[in-house]
């Protein structure tokens, strides 16, 4: 069991930073999921910052993790936010499906199913 604070905030609307980012991610580059390799009803995941989080972000300390951002062209953060940087591609299901996305299990349990054997048992929608 899992308690996580995620804060209020307003409809989202996709910025042009983030149309530009899914649409040369999936319609030019043509990336696969990350997880599984599909290429049907593939979505972009926010992965090191999600917009939930925006104003609770210490910059100062992201500049530190991610040394090979373009820091110098970063004026707010939709900059990083909605950039191929903090992009991952990945199918709906690895993405927000139930036992298997992002969006819905600890990290060390949904990497797995990254290098998981296809002989091995995920979630009970895998069972035989
Ligand atoms: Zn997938």
């Amino acid at each position: 069991m899992i308690d996580i604070f995620y804060p209020d905030h307003a409809p989202r609307t996709e910025s042009a930073l983030f149309k530009k980012t899914k649409h040369h991610l999936i319609k030019v580059l043509d990336s696969a999921c990350w997880v599984c390799g599909s290429k049907d009803k593939r979505e972009v995941h926010h992965f090191h910052a999600e917009w939930a989080d925006s104003e609770g972000i210490d910059w100062d300390k992201m500049r530190e993790l991610h040394p090979n951002f373009p820091w110098s062209s970063f004026n707010e953060a939709s900059d990083f936010i909605d950039s191929e940087y903090n992009m991952m591609v990945l199918c709906e299901k690895h993405h927000r499906g139930k036992d298997h996305g992002i969006h819905l299990l600890p990290y060390p349990i949904w990497v797995m199913q990254r290098n998981q054997l296809p002989t091995f048992v995920f979630s009970p929608d895998e069972v035989k």
